[in-house]
């Protein structure tokens, strides 16, 4: 059986990437995109979970998995990322196709360049589209569209990333990856001897046929022949055409993946492949235990400043006020319990108790705590503020904040 060439993989990959990548903001957990950061709220929306600013410890722990994985994969792939998964590798392949398509037209030459250059914009509106709709609802954008109350800021941001893929795709392309991009500079400090890479097969040199096909089918116009170079962005292409070369033989084509140069394996311990693993490991858990132990809520409690005490009707009792902030991280409503401990019969008031928080929300809410006068010791007493979701009360949070009293003289000097 004929084996499929790497070209036609490759076509595979990038349409699944494509489906994945335009598909995953119209999918909805909870009434929310699975993965988008919304912009104005400053929050991150996670298949079904909301991580808010104040919680950057999760944003560090992902860009650390992310910078460490990306190390530890390319000691042990190479450069498969800019062959397989990176956009501008798929983009340009996208666009070739596209460019394919209209010389396909039997119309005048110029008619052909300007069909060309209508489906490379349209597809740059698309692709901008797709990366706008990470940080605005792409429900929202769409019937905002319609309506024409599409915001200035998502207008412009959609212009302007337009125009830069469309410029990227219609100039620059491939270029890109031998001229700027900085992962194709610090890939070759973390190769060692057992890395993957496309390479010549430098034992079997003798059987090449000097053809040339792996040179003229490069799209970054380098001899592989000569060893690996930082042009190479990994597409395989080399592959097929020295495949072609070496069809109805049964020897293999003289260019493929190795470990190492050549076809020699390489065995051995890996201490760069062993450091990474172990730190993204160490990260990994890190990340899974603080999942496990967030709370999917938080409140802060400041004691209203200036406020002298104040005496109430109520036999002798002093009112302190406080300023709540109550979040409800979750995206499912909560019932939520505030109780105060730390005095001898305090009596809190509050505008509810339970109340209803909505999901994904956060409200300002006031607090007065009231206690007899006799139960203070201190002119100023700890009280424990804590919070219950009252369906499940092991989720609980405490805050302490300051009761304070003063006596009055009888000229009304408070001491
Ligand atoms: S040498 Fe050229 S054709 Fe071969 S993988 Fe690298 S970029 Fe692609
Ligand atoms: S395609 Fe294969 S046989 Fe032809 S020049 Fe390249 S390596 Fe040699």
């Amino acid at each position: 059986m004929k084996t499929m060439t790497f070209r036609t993989r490759r076509t595979i990959v990038a349409w699944l990437q494509a489906a994945l990548l335009l598909g995953l903001p119209f999918i909805r957990v909870h009434g929310e995109s699975a993965l988008r950061f919304d912009v104005p709220s400053l929050k991150l929306y996670f298949f079904g979970s909301v991580l808010w600013i104040s919680e950057a410890y999760f944003f560090l722990l992902v860009f650390l998995f992310f910078f460490i994985g990306i190390m530890l994969f390319t000691v042990l792939y190479g450069r498969f990322w800019c062959g397989w998964a990176c956009p501008q590798t798929v983009l340009s392949d996208f666009s070739t196709a596209l460019e394919r398509l209209a010389s396909g037209f039997k119309t005048p030459r110029l008619v052909r360049l300007g069909l060309s250059q209508a489906l490379l914009a349209s597809f740059s509106i698309i692709v901008a589209a797709s990366l706008i709709w990470y940080f605005v609802s792409p429900y929202d954008m769409l019937a905002d569209i319609t309506d024409n109350t599409l915001g200035t800021w998502t207008f412009g941001s959609w212009l302007f990333f337009s125009v830069l893929i469309y410029l990227d795709l219609a100039f620059v392309r491939r270029k890109f990856c031998a001229t700027v991009c900085p992962y194709a500079r610090f890939q070759s400090a973390f190769f060692d001897d057992k890395t993957l890479t496309i390479a010549f097969d430098r034992a079997r040199a003798e059987e090449c046929q000097d053809c040339w096909a792996c040179v003229r089918s490069c799209p970054a116009g380098i001899d592989i022949r000569d060893g690996l170079q930082v042009e190479c962005i990994n597409c395989a292409e080399c592959i097929d055409a020295c495949g072609r070369q070496f069809e109805g033989k049964t020897n293999a084509p003289l260019i493929g993946y190795f470990r190492g140069s050549g076809s020699s394996v390489q065995t051995g311990a890996r201490v760069r492949v062993v450091g990474l693993s172990i730190a993204l490991a160490f990260i990994a858990v890190l990340f899974a235990h603080q999942i496990y132990v967030r709370v999917p809520m938080d409140f802060w409690v400041f004691r209203d400043e200036p406020q002298s005490f104040r005496k109430t009707d109520d036999a002798g009792s002093i009112m302190n006020a406080y300023s709540m902030i109550v979040e409800n991280r979750s995206l499912n409503p909560g019932v939520f319990q505030l109780s105060i401990s730390g005095v001898k019969d305090a009596k809190l008031v509050v505008f509810s108790n339970p109340f209803l928080l909505p999901p994904d929300t956060s409200i300002k809410m006031k607090a007065y705590v009231f206690v007899k006068r006799k139960n203070l010791t201190y002119r100023a007493t700890q009280l424990r503020f804590i919070l219950e979701n009252v369906e499940s009360r092991e989720i609980r949070i405490e805050q302490e904040a300051p009761f304070i009293y003063q006596e009055q003289t009888e000229q009304g000097r408070e001491i």
